[in-house]
């Protein structure tokens, strides 16, 4: 039964997580992936595999798993697919994959907000805020931290305050490292200062739970700093300790961080020749695999310490030499990670128009739609658009308002006799005496073949009939024989007044009104 079999194994994997064991964890997330049928299976084995990937130290592995992974994750399950870009993004942000580290905390932190929890919410803003760390701004990720670190304590479950502590404490020890160069400042003590209560309260967690991966963070990170504020006993015991779990579960980017604060501590308070050992082991350790970024920075300052303090300055320089180099490359990496972050005033300037630009070009396609081709007035669609607020408003104000339907008269004939186009001629003057004749607040607008529609807000009834004689005055007084040898055009309207604000009862009236005048002889005006 291979849907059994790969539950099993899953929950094996589940178990050798809550044990530390990543190896046994790895095969059996991995073994659970490949057997599992169902796709919530399969996006949990996935996302299991990762975090082991990711816990071993082997973040290029955590990133080849999660291409693959991703759309299926993606597609069946939302808190393992934000799991999994969590990882990916600290996974890039460790190996210097600034551009996949940053899309994938962004991506963590919208679908985060989604859930609108504050565990999630917490989590993303901490993914970011290491991405920005590792790229050389833990200012920035300071306050994204101190922020997720709120949130968390508002209502977050201890794994997730968890996460927030640790991340702000690293993000200081960081910060310490950054401002210390090759002498303690005030600004890099400050820094340990405000790490240390965060340390305390991480390794208090501890009893409560028993993950061995937290006792193995919290206990190298509060001896880290308590080697750096000069607590011989305390930060020897927790270092100690800390390192033989990491050593026994496997932990390796661990093991490697305690080696460093190790020698730290024998620069300070034991050897020289001590500290050089306790790094040639982390060497050793290491097999010829190259160490993570930010403690082989560590430790080649603390051997260039070591070998000066032994006097061998050959070996002292070559340290010194390698640092620089590590720290330059780093430098480098960061600072062109930032630069693709950063825009100038100029480009945010040219975007903005072209953001404005854009938007001219929808409204613009937006006015095409409203207009006749023909006569450049608006057609229906602008009536819909436009009456229903000019209504509203007059109302509202209790103001008066008049609706006009204006056909001409015996159009067909016109065309008939003289031809479509001369037809199409007489359509156009006629809206530009239309154009004159109204205000412009008034609403225009061809309706019809050769039917036209003028609102006429403020317009009374006495006001009305006005305009829409002095139309039917104008048109037939038109000389409409430099159009067309022979030709006569007239119109007829038929007009009715608000309130009530309705336009449909407006419109038929002025129909009535319209077919009245038509009835009448045409050439007229009706009011309805
Ligand atoms: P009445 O006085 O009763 O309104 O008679 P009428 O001929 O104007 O009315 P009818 O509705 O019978 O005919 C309207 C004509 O308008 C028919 C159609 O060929 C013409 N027409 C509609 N649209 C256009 C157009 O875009 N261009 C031209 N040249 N003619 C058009
Ligand atoms: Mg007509
Ligand atoms: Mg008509």
């Amino acid at each position: 039964m291979k849907h059994e079999d790969a539950q099993q194994a899953l929950a094996e994997a589940l178990a050798c997580l809550d044990r530390g064991e990543l190896d046994a964890g790895l095969a059996a997330a991995t073994q659970a992936a490949a057997q599992a049928t169902e796709p919530a299976t399969q996006a949990r084995a996935g996302w299991l595999q990762a975090l082991f990937t990711f816990r071993r130290g082997d973040y290029p592995g955590v990133l080849a798993l999660a291409e693959g992974l991703s759309p299926m994750l993606r597609a069946h399950s939302s808190d393992d697919f934000r799991e999994l870009q969590r990882i990916v993004a600290f996974a890039g942000a460790e190996s210097g994959r600034f551009d996949l580290a940053l899309a994938a905390a962004y991506e963590v932190h919208a679908l985060a907000e989604a859930t609108g929890l504050p565990g999630p919410r917490s989590q993303a803003l901490n993914t970011l805020g290491i991405c920005f760390e590792r790229m050389g701004d833990p200012w920035q990720a300071e306050r994204l931290l101190r922020e997720a670190l709120a949130i968390a304590r508002e209502g977050a479950v201890p794994r997730e305050l968890f996460g927030a502590l640790n991340n702000l404490c690293a993000v200081l020890i960081g910060s310490y490292y950054l401002q210390r160069g090759n002498e303690v400042t005030a600004a890099s003590l400050a820094a340990l200062e405000r790490a240390l209560p965060l340390a305390e309260e991480m390794v208090g967690f501890n009893t409560a739970d028993g993950d061995p991966y937290w006792r193995i963070i919290s206990e190298g990170n509060l001896g880290e700093v308590l080697v750096h504020l000069g607590e011989r006993d305390r930060s020897r015991a927790l270092l100690d300790r800390a390192l033989a779990e990491a050593l026994r579960l496997g932990f390796g980017p661990q093991a490697q961080r305690m080696h460093c604060s190790l020698a730290e501590w024998a620069l300070r308070h034991a050897t020289a020749e001590r500290a050089r050992d306790v790094l040639r082991a982390l060497w050793a350790e290491a097999g010829g695999q190259p160490l993570m970024p930010m403690t082989e920075l560590r430790a080649q300052h603390a051997l260039y310490q070591a070998f000066k303090a032994l006097g061998d300055t050959t070996a002292a320089l070559q340290h010194l030499e390698k640092h620089s180099e590590l720290l330059r490359e780093r430098i480098v990496q960061q600072l062109r990670a930032q630069s693709e972050q950063f825009i100038t005033r100029v480009e945010a300037e040219q975007s903005r128009r072209e953001v404005e630009r854009q938007r001219a070009r929808a409204q613009s396609l937006e006015d095409d739609t409203r207009r006749d081709p023909l006569t450049g007035l608006g057609n229906r669609r602008a009536v819909d658009h436009h009456l229903p607020a000019l209504l509203g408003s007059t109302a509202a104000a209790g103001r008066p308002m008049t609706l006009a339907i204006l056909d001409l008269d015996h159009f067909k004939q016109i065309n008939d006799q003289h031809g479509h186009l001369v037809g199409d001629r007489v359509l156009l003057a006629i809206a530009q005496l239309l154009r004159e004749c109204v205000r412009q607040a008034d609403l225009v607008a061809r309706i019809g073949g050769e039917e036209f529609l003028a609102v006429l807000p403020d317009a009374d009834e006495a006001r009305a009939r006005e305009i829409c004689e002095r139309i039917r005055q104008r048109v037939a007084g038109h000389d409409w024989a430099a159009v067309a040898p022979g030709l006569a055009v007239t119109l007829s309207a038929g007009f009715a007044g608000a309130p009530p604000y309705d336009e449909a009862a407006l419109a038929t009236r002025a129909d009535v009104a319209l077919y009245r005048a038509k009835a009448l002889g045409r050439n007229r005006v009706e009011a309805g």
